[in-house]
């Protein structure tokens, strides 16, 4: 057992009073981008590991837990989701996710980074598992907020895979971000967010759901727990144009599921539901 903080070791730097370290058995990749600073290594518990600026973005061990309930509820709970945007999800593991629904007809993945797109395929290739060769993917390498706002061609779901409000991921939690994703959502549209873990960062979820309640007719969160997003379990936005996706009933949602033919490790019907079942400390957070 090593000592965090020294050799061998990368403890993150997301939190000031807290931080969670992971030994670093073998680094594959460790360079800057004209973005961020990009390190991928090996960790006997997580797999491969990628950071961005010291931040643990995803890893293979546990990133089906954040990738299922991100892509699956809102595309299961909409049921006929045809036309699908990622905003961020430079590792591929999303646009995987969401192509796995026959349904889905096309996905635009718009990604800051293309050092990020490209490293992933080389250094996490189970993450996209060949999704950027799919036709149905359309990748785009620019920044999502500026993208969102000459975007005038609708989208069913919206799903902002980004990294935490630090840095390029910043302009991803803004109003005008969000104003953006509710003009650019079909009558039944549904926009989810990677919010942060509520526990460590209430004022990331608390500053999301404030803007949402002037935008979105149905909004709130529901919640995965993603063991390297340390500090509890994480919080997915939720803003949606009508409350129908919210109310489907367990029996269609277990009939789409079946329809979807989906292998999943996280998320199940039931799991999808109870997912929106917010511990009090949470709720609170979205008044
Ligand atoms: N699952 C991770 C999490 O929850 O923190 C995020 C994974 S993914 C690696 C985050 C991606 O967001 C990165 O590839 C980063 O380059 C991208 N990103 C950050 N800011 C962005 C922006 N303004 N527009 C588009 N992509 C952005």
């Amino acid at each position: 057992m090593g000592i965090p903080g020294a050799g061998g070791w990368t403890v993150e730097t997301l939190h000031d009073e807290y931080a969670q370290a992971l030994r670093e058995d073998r680094v594959l990749y460790d360079s800057e981008t004209d973005h961020q600073r990009l390190r991928v290594f090996e960790n006997a518990k997580f797999g491969r590991v990628l950071t961005l600026d010291g931040v643990v973005q995803t890893t293979e061990g546990d990133e089906f837990m954040y990738h299922e309930m991100l892509a699956h509820v809102p595309i299961l709970a909409h049921g006929a989701a045809r036309r699908v945007l990622i905003v961020g999800g430079g590792d591929g593991g999303m646009a995987r996710e969401v192509l796995r629904h026959e349904s889905v007809e096309h996905c635009t993945m718009v990604e800051i980074d293309a050092g990020v797109v490209d490293f992933s395929k080389e250094y996490l290739p189970a993450l996209s598992n060949g999704v950027f060769d799919d036709p149905r993917l359309d990748l785009v390498i620019a920044d999502g907020a500026a993208f969102m706002a000459e975007r005038h061609q609708p989208f069913d779901v919206i799903i902002v895979d980004s990294t935490d409000p630090i840095g390029p991921g910043e302009v991803l939690f803004t109003d005008s971000f969000y104003g953006h994703a509710s003009r650019l959502l079909t009558p039944d549209g549904i926009l989810v967010t990677q919010n942060g873990v509520p526990f460590m960062q209430p004022d990331e979820l608390r500053g999301t759901m404030r803007a949402f309640k002037t935008l979105f007719p149905d909004r709130g969160c529901y919640l995965t727990h993603v063991p390297s997003y340390a500090g509890g379990p994480m919080a997915l936005g939720w803003g949606a144009m009508s409350d129908k996706a919210r109310k489907v009933s367990a029996e269609v949602l277990a009939e789409r599921f079946a329809a979807a033919r989906l292998t999943t490790r996280y998320y199940t019907p039931e799991v999808h539901r109870a997912a929106f079942a917010l511990p009090a400390y949470v709720a609170a957070l979205l008044e």
